[in-house]
């Protein structure tokens, strides 16, 4: 139990970090804002409030569902009008805080954006010892349609461990039937998703997220070099294509990085778009259950 209360205090530290950090990105989310000084800022306050970036700051926009970080070179702004998803991801000693929110840049929170933020409180408010992932499903999906749009099923919240980002349990955004029952102590981050369209997911060829998988017979000295970084330096939580572009400028990252997953050794998170050009709303919050509720704390 000792260690249980260790754990919660990291986990509670790191969403010390990130409430702060979301309300200052969020002063940056306006047009004209360039999509790289923004997830650089983030990050960058992530370590000088003593955390580390628990997976590259995701920057999803309109039909853009998860999965995107830009490049070093990107010189992508936002725009007004835009759906930004802003994903963030803070761990101490392990212990992850993963948390999102939505802006309209230049606009207030419109049904979308407010589906998703009902829907995350609604979900929160069910949650409790013995209560089914699946239930929580049911809830944000009513939520979602009741604001006439629809939760997007391929995505799912999703129980967090030291150095795990996504363990054990999955929170499903609709009632899938089959749930498991949480038990207090559980620690897991819930993120519904909303979109204009039926809420199907397509895999774009993009790529700049990837995971460590394991080591293979590389024969390019280049990849092989960068498989040895990635393995000590991100064994288990996922990394950048723009962390390395910093870290290691004497590889040739991009054509490693390719290499590597045509060999089995990481693995790609493929960009994730509606497949109907829908636009998509997220809202996220991380919580420890607690022995007659939760306590949210990011
Ligand atoms: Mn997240
Ligand atoms: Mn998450």
């Amino acid at each position: 139990m000792q260690d249980a209360e260790n754990y919660f205090e990291s986990y509670r530290k790191a969403g010390e970090i990130l409430k702060i950090i979301k309300d200052e990105s969020r002063k940056l989310v306006v047009s004209g804002y360039k999509l790289v000084d923004l997830v650089e800022f983030i990050e960058n306050k992530v370590i000088e409030m003593g955390g580390f970036p628990a997976f590259p700051c995701n920057i999803s926009i309109n039909s853009v569902a998860a999965h995107y970080t830009p490049n070093l070179d990107t010189d992508l702004v936002l725009k007004s009008g835009d759906y930004v998803k802003v994903d963030i991801g803070c761990h101490i000693e392990g212990c992850i805080a993963d948390t999102a929110y939505t802006v309209k840049v230049d606009e207030s929170d419109d049904d979308l954006i407010k589906a998703t933020q009902e829907a995350l409180k609604n979900a929160i408010a069910t949650v409790e010892p013995g209560v089914k992932t699946n239930y929580i499903g049911k809830i944000i999906e009513e939520t979602i349609k009741d604001f006439n749009f629809n939760p997007i099923k391929d995505l799912c919240g999703h129980g967090l461990r030291p150095y795990v980002l996504h363990s054990g349990i999955t929170i499903p955004n609709y009632n899938s039937n089959l749930g498991t029952k949480l038990k207090e102590g559980d620690t897991m981050a819930i993120e519904p998703f909303a979109s204009t369209k039926a809420g199907k997911l397509k895999s774009s060829e993009e790529v700049y997220i990837f995971k460590y998988l394991q080591d293979r017979p590389i024969r390019d000295p280049s990849s092989k070099k960068l498989l040895n970084v990635i393995k000590q330096n991100y064994r288990t939580l996922p990394f950048a294509e723009r962390w390395l572009e910093k870290n290691y400028t004497g590889l040739k990252i991009n054509f490693s990085l390719r290499n590597l997953i045509r060999a089995n050794a990481i693995y790609p998170y493929n960009v994730l778009l509606d497949s109907e050009g829908g636009l998509v709303s997220q809202a996220e919050h991380s919580l420890i259950v607690t022995s007659s509720g939760c306590e949210v704390y990011t």
